[in-house]
């Protein structure tokens, strides 16, 4: 095709409930579109710091080393291991999903033995069963788990795991992705050595940014390596020297304008409060699977390891999953997510994330969801999902003031 022919960008509207990327606010947009200036321009350094500042507040941290690597999720949880892993270094891992699986994978490539805790998928790891191949397994460098499963709905406990890796002398690594600004996370009481994200879940900016935290103890092990980190680009000793005041070294550009949105995104979580936050995380979740149960739709994870951000539901047997998703994306403009690997075709990851989460969002979706699998002659009656839901935000407005 001649480059003539191809028109301004031109893009559908949509609701995204899908495992990520989710929505994003308009504050969000608008400082991404704000004019770049240099990297290394003093009234950038200025927005790096106060960057920095908000994220520890996310965090609950006060890690010095607290910053966002340039690249999405993967980044940050690719860039943790490698710094933090040496050939020949024991790695236990929590294996109860992709991203637990992906966590393995990484160790073995960084040279590391990754010692595989694995659970089925859409239970969580067993805290016994894991401290037993602690124990077993001779000095442990890091134990690495997953702390919101994306791919089945599971959340994993973690305080007991901190307390377990300190009596064993291990580092404790913890994926955040998804759980971050959506669900309680608190990295130094809990005694987390390492934990990475990702923008564009519960914090609703664009894919972009993986941000990190590191702590004292994690940094003094890697000062201790005795060979250089393998990746030049992650190398978390010379992205310190850009992000430390004193240093501002250049190692690569920083992405000047995903860290606006950052910044912005950071802002709107503070503003509205982590515990209001989590809080309408909860409360959104809950109308969904009210509305859900009326469909003959029910949660893989049991209720007390559900993540309210991600709910991973079992598509009944009947149903074309495939079919029903592109018809919700065509007819309705709604993305929900499909299963990875072992659940692929089982289930639908529906993600209520950041921005995402919304009364006028979830009455959406069940609305769609009831009119197709009515006209698929499923479901006694599928138009009142979207009763069920509104009956919970009913409730939650007499219960205690939550306006939906
Ligand atoms: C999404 C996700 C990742 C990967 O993030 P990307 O931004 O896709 O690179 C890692 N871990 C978990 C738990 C996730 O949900």
């Amino acid at each position: 095709m001649a480059s003539t022919a191809i028109g301004e960008l031109n893009f559908p509207a949509r609701v995204l409930l899908g495992p990520g990327p989710s929505l994003v606010h308009p504050r969000v947009l608008r400082a991404l579109g704000m004019p770049v200036i240099g990297h290394l321009d003093p009234s950038f350094l200025t927005i790096l710091n106060e960057t920095q500042a908000l994220l520890r507040e996310v965090f609950h941290t006060n890690n010095r080393f607290t910053l966002a690597l340039s690249g999405t999720g993967s980044a940050g949880m690719e860039a943790v291991l490698v710094n933090l892993i040496e050939p020949g270094d024991a790695v236990v891992v929590g294996v109860n999903g992709l991203f637990g699986t992906r966590l393995a994978t990484i160790v073995e490539r960084c040279g590391g033995k990754a010692l595989p805790v694995e659970a089925p998928w859409g239970q969580p790891i067993d805290l016994q069963v894991l401290q037993e191949v602690i124990s077993r397994s001779g000095p442990v460098k890091a134990v690495a788990v997953v702390h919101a499963e994306t791919s089945t709905g599971v959340r994993q406990d973690l305080e007991p795991i901190g307390r377990l890796c300190r009596e064993a002398g291990a580092l404790f690594v913890v994926d955040a992705v998804t759980s971050l600004a959506g669900m309680p996370l608190d990295v130094d009481a809990w005694l987390i050595d390492a934990c990475y994200s990702g923008t564009q879940k519960c914090l609703s900016c664009p894919p972009g940014l993986s941000p990190v935290t590191v702590s004292e103890r994690a940094l003094a092990a890697i000062r201790r390596r005795h060979t250089a980190c393998r990746s030049w680009y992650l190398d978390f000793s010379l992205i310190a020297d850009y992000w430390e005041d004193q240093k501002r070294l250049y190692h690569h550009t920083a992405p000047v304008s995903m860290i606006y949105a950052l910044r912005e995104s950071l802002r709107l979580v503070l503003e509205e409060g982590l515990p209001a936050r989590f809080a309408r995380h909860e409360l959104h979740s809950r109308a969904l699977l009210a509305g859900l149960a009326v469909l003959g739709i029910t949660p893989l994870p049991a209720p007390d390891v559900r993540l309210p951000m991600l709910n991973c539901v079992l598509v009944p047997r009947e149903i074309d999953e495939g079919g029903v998703r592109a018809e919700l994306l065509d007819r309705f403009g709604i993305e929900i997510g499909g299963g990875l690997g072992t659940l692929k075709g089982l289930v639908w990851r529906i993600g209520l994330m950041g921005e995402s989460a919304t009364a006028g969002n979830v009455l959406a979706l069940l609305t769609a969801l009831g009119a197709i699998l009515s006209r698929r002659r499923w479901a006694r009656h599928p138009e009142q999902a979207a009763a069920a839901a509104a009956a919970v935000y009913a409730e939650a407005g007499r219960e205690n003031g939550i306006t939906p």
